[in-house]
């Protein structure tokens, strides 16, 4: 091991790593932040093609809540990480539609939109619909003590109609469930809160903005940010306790504890756990950017996200071929109050896909995969909001594959493993979770893991 002993070694720098890098490096903790790759920002980071900066999803920034707001997740957050609102410019989501089969809500940020959508909709439910809003409200998701229970099921307790359970359901598996058909009630209640009584939002410049504002706050407190730098081991002493880590490279870090945001699944093959098969998630997904000439909501398109189930019963589960276009997300990145794109548009469109069909392809056959499956996409997106193909200027996809390959993630899994550990804990000593497998999902979910994380296991456990 080299001289130098580090107080943390954080591994991965996407949101959870960046923020619990800043979280120690503020308390002067001699931390290091280390990632595989070039770019910063794991899951959610941007590229250039075409001399075109793509991000590489970013449909929303949730938890949106007005500037007075200052006890929700978001200004907390910034709080935390003395990151300043006004350097992120966000702009509110115009409205979002949610369909199932026949069916259609509408939301916006605040649940005044969705609640009366709701009362239009399904008259007969509005009562129960609002009693589940108080339940929601008045739960406490965030207690070590997971309630799994199945969201379909809790539902049932204030709604009597199916479709309208089938409705709330959608929009929340898509941002976050790592279930196949299934939501955990616990992360049904974060995501319900985060996203309808809260809201969406997007930064000005997209996810660029939050990286940067993120990366120099890291590094104008004194942290160490080493890109590919990838970590092939994390080594244990004689008790088992983790006490640094091994780099690709061979190069040895020592350390106090390690955070890793690599996932449940890959931490355990990097301490040699063998991790079982129910750990292993399974749910991936393809998503479309397509760049039109003209704004969409010049073209009669004129909602941020529109969640979608051509089917009654929505099924959330890893497609036995290529694609699932019976349900999927459509995001007009341009739909948001600041119009940065000027007269542009820029329309995602997200379905279920399968990690292994796509792996099979030799390399001629995953690009022609490609070519068809993207047409199927766009057209799904025509049936349910708007086909960009007409007006489309530059285009780009990603697949299962493209995921595995930036993130690690076994499968190409999104959303990570469907087992969660909420304390951090693979039963590692000195070795915690932070992210997506920690349990708490999205940007703002993952920011807030590696906060509390660093706060939990490292500031307040000096105090101690
Ligand atoms: C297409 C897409 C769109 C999305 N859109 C949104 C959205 O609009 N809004 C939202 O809130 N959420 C969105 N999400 C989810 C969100 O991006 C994630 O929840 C969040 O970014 C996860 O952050 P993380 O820090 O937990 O992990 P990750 O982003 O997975 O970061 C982990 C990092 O660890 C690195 N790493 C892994 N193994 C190693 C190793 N052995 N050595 C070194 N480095 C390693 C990886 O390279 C990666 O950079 C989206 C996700 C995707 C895929």
């Amino acid at each position: 091991m080299t001289n130098e002993r580090y107080d943390a070694v954080v591994i991965g720098a996407g949101m959870s790593g960046l923020a619990a890098g800043i979280r120690l490096a503020q308390f002067d903790k001699r931390v290091v932040v280390l990632d595989r790759h070039s770019l910063w920002g794991g899951l959610n980071s941007f590229y250039k093609r075409g001399g075109r900066r793509f991000d590489t999803g970013l449909h929303a920034l949730t938890n949106w809540v007005p500037a007075t707001e200052k006890s929700t997740p978001l200004p907390k957050l910034l709080r935390q990480l003395r990151i300043p609102r006004e350097e992120l410019q966000l702009a509110e989501q115009s409205h979002s539609i949610v369909k199932v089969g026949a069916v259609s809500l509408e939301f916006g940020n605040g649940i005044g939109r969705l609640e009366a959508s709701v009362a239009h909709a399904f008259p007969r439910e509005i009562d129960g619909f609002r009693r589940l809003v108080s339940a929601i409200q008045a739960h406490d998701p965030f207690s070590d003590v997971v309630d799994a229970s199945s969201a379909r099921v809790r539902l049932g307790e204030w709604l009597r109609d199916p479709l309208l359970i089938e409705c709330l359901i959608v929009p929340v598996a898509f941002y976050g469930s790592a279930r196949e058909d299934e939501v955990e009630w616990d992360l049904f209640v974060v995501l319900f809160r985060s996203m309808f009584l809260e809201g969406l939002a997007r930064p000005m410049g997209g996810i660029k903005t939050l990286l940067d504002a993120l990366k120099k706050r890291f590094l104008d407190c004194g942290g160490i940010l080493r890109m590919r730098s990838g970590v092939s081991r994390i080594v244990r002493d004689a008790h088992g306790a983790a006490c640094g880590v091994q780099l690709d490279d061979g190069e040895l870090l020592a350390c106090e504890r390690v955070l890793s945001s690599a996932g449940r699944v890959e931490t355990q093959r990097l301490c040699d756990v063998p991790p079982q098969p129910a750990e292993v998630g399974q749910l991936s997904f393809c998503e479309t950017t397509s760049v039109l000439s003209q704004p969409t909501r010049s073209l009669g398109h004129t909602a941020t996200m529109v969640f979608f189930s051509t089917s009654e019963h929505f099924a959330y589960r890893r497609p036995a071929g290529l694609i699932d276009t019976t349900s999927g997300v459509v995001c007009a990145s341009d739909n948001y109050a600041h119009h940065e794109f000027g007269e542009a548009g820029i329309v995602r469109v997200t379905c279920l896909a399968n990690h292994a069909v796509w792996s099979g392809l030799d390399d001629e056959a995953y690009a022609a995969a490609k070519t068809q499956v993207a047409q199927e996409m766009l057209a799904a997106a025509g049936r349910v909001a708007l086909d960009p193909r007409p007006w489309t200027s530059a285009f780009d996809m990603f697949t299962p594959k493209t995921i595995h390959r930036y993130t690690g993630h076994v499968n190409g899994a999104v959303y990570g493993s469907p087992v969660k550990a909420r304390d951090g804990s693979i039963g590692v000593d000195k070795l915690h979770l932070i992210g997506t497998d920690q349990g708490t999902l999205g940007i703002i979910g993952s920011l807030l893991s590696g906060v509390t994380a660093a706060n939990r296991h490292i500031l307040m456990a000096n105090q101690r």
